[in-house]
């Protein structure tokens, strides 16, 4: 090997030789192997190959073990980043396309951080959540514009027949993470939690594991272009159907789920050879036009008996507000808009660091457009990609989404700890792997609890800030702007957000 082909580690493992006990629980936990142990069994560190998983500072007894950021640096230089220059050695050495996951982390602004929420004083009071009645309960679907009743039977009953609507205690989804990318154990858990929680998860676009039968009630299944594990079967044992057009972390291009991480059951879930690359195509091959989808929400709805919503994922992009308008015209149910933040288990570093827009602007855009053709109770509006706490939840509400779905944060909640290294299928949490030595260490009742603690807590924290606010129902909440001021933010921006600035 030539110097040329060397690359300089990222992390550097220090082990404190006082504070060993040289138990080996280092070792046996790192998936990435960038720990041994020599015959004297002192613990020797290969730094080139450790990702920061953190899983050996959590798991030594005595604290003797840190990984550090590595220490050489090069000469200061603001434009020629360390990260870039490591990258392009990276692709002469290896002539490919640079791949990464989890969710986009350059410093772009953030504008949930520059956005404020309202209290009432004084004249507005405001009301308290553990003494009043506070509703967060959703439903995701279209709804009507108007009713009739009528009185038969000595009662009043509904005239018309409505769309099929899921009852969602929070408006919380856990979001779109696929079987395959990430492993049984983690999908369990998340079924069970919104179970447990009355809310809902999503299938991804890997196929739904028979052992998650039992939660159809709480099972949104998705239809993406590689068609994975999609049969009648599948689509009847769902709470509602998503057919998955984008992804914020890779708008415009497909998915790929490596071989290595199709196994016997990861194969017969998504019906295709096991060790097969699992590649979706970049569109849908029979999607061309809001015509096209059209037809294809026709067909799903005609499979299931018109008796679930389907909606329509999206990623966040330049014309995002027509794109949705068609969607919705389309006779979608419902539409996920993934912002340029949302998780990925691979994409393209190139494409999840530079396509796509902010969630804010996007919900914010679609909300104004949809509520100006007066269409916008055609569909819930859910927001995906970077939501971060109960504060990001009450704000994408109250820039005009329903719901807001939540990957990164439920991973986080299980163990992730954000290394960004799923696409290798090491993952020393047993989430992002299909290897069974480490599978087994995500234990899907505890890992659920931690999910439905989470759950409970952004809903109690959500109902302080109604509370705060002087509401007391969600829906006014949703799209309620003048909830909202901004800091430091241009006056295109603000336009966009319809939101004024702070002090006015
Ligand atoms: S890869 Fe993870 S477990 Fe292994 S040494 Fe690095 S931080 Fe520790
Ligand atoms: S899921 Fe696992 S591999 Fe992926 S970012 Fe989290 S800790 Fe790393």
């Amino acid at each position: 090997m030539s110097v040329l082909d060397k690359l300089l580690p990222e992390f550097f493992i220090k082990v404190d030789r006082e504070l060993c006990i040289k138990c080996g629980q280092c070792v046996k936990n790192c998936g990435f192997s960038a720990l041994m142990q020599d015959k004297d069994k002192n613990v020797k560190p290969i730094h080139e190959k450790c990702v920061a998983c953190q899983r050996c500072m959590y798991v030594c007894p005595t604290k003797a073990i840190q990984v550090i950021n590595f220490p050489g640096t090069q000469k200061n230089n603001e434009y020629w980043k360390p990260e870039y220059i490591k990258n392009i050695k990276k692709q002469a050495n290896s002539g490919g396309i640079l791949l990464t996951a989890a969710g986009n982390d350059k410093p772009y602004p953030v504008i949930f951080d520059r956005l404020l929420l309202d209290a009432c004083q004084v004249t507005n009071p405001s009301i308290d959540p553990l003494r009043e009645p506070m509703e967060i309960i959703s439903y995701l679907g279209e709804k009507p514009i108007d009713i009739s009743i009528e009185f038969r039977d000595n009662k009043y009953v509904l005239k018309d027949k409505l769309k099929p609507n899921i009852k969602l205690n929070s408006p919380i989804i856990f979001a779109a993470m696929s079987y395959g990318a990430i492993s049984l154990n983690a999908h369990k858990a998340l079924a069970k939690a919104a179970r447990e929680c009355g809310i809902l998860m999503n299938t991804g676009e890997g196929g739904l594991h028979r052992d998650l039968y039992e939660y159809s009630d709480n099972i949104i299944v998705q239809v993406a272009s590689g068609r994975f594990g999609v049969s009648p079967e599948y689509l009847k044992r769902s709470a509602a159907i998503e057919i998955k057009v984008g992804q914020g972390a890779k708008p415009g291009i497909g998915g790929h789920l490596p071989g290595y991480k199709v196994d016997d059951e990861v194969s017969s879930t998504r019906m295709i050879p096991k060790g097969t690359d699992a590649l979706s195509p970049a569109p849908h091959h029979d999607i061309y036009s809001i015509e096209d989808l059209a037809q294809l929400i026709a067909s799903l709805k005609e499979a299931t008996d018109y008796s679930k919503p389907v909606g329509v994922k999206i990623a966040a992009v330049h014309n995002i507000a027509a794109i949705a308008s068609g969607v919705a015209r389309a006779d979608a149910d419902y539409i996920v808009i993934d912002g340029f933040r949302g998780g990925t288990g691979a994409a393209p570093t190139m494409i999840r660091d530079h396509i796509g827009i902010p969630i804010e602007l996007a919900i914010a855009a679609v909300d104004d457009r949809l509520r100006k053709e007066k269409i916008r109770n055609k569909v819930s509006i859910v927001a995906a990609g970077g939501i971060r706490h109960a504060a990001d939840m009450a704000k994408a509400l109250a820039l005009g989404a329903d719901f807001v779905t939540i990957g990164t944060v439920a991973l986080i909640a299980m163990g992730c700890t954000l290394c960004q290294k799923c696409y290798t299928g090491n993952c020393s949490w047993g989430i992002a792997t299909q290897r069974p030595d480490l599978v087994e260490r995500l234990n899907p009742d505890e890992a659920s609890k931690k999910l439905v603690n989470l759950i409970r807590g952004w809903s109690l924290e959500l109902k302080e800030i109604m509370g705060a606010l002087g509401i007391n129902a969600i829906e006014s909440l949703v799209g309620n702007r003048e909830r909202l001021r901004a800091l430091e933010l241009s006056r295109e921006t603000l336009d966009v957000l319809g939101v004024k600035p702070a002090g006015r």
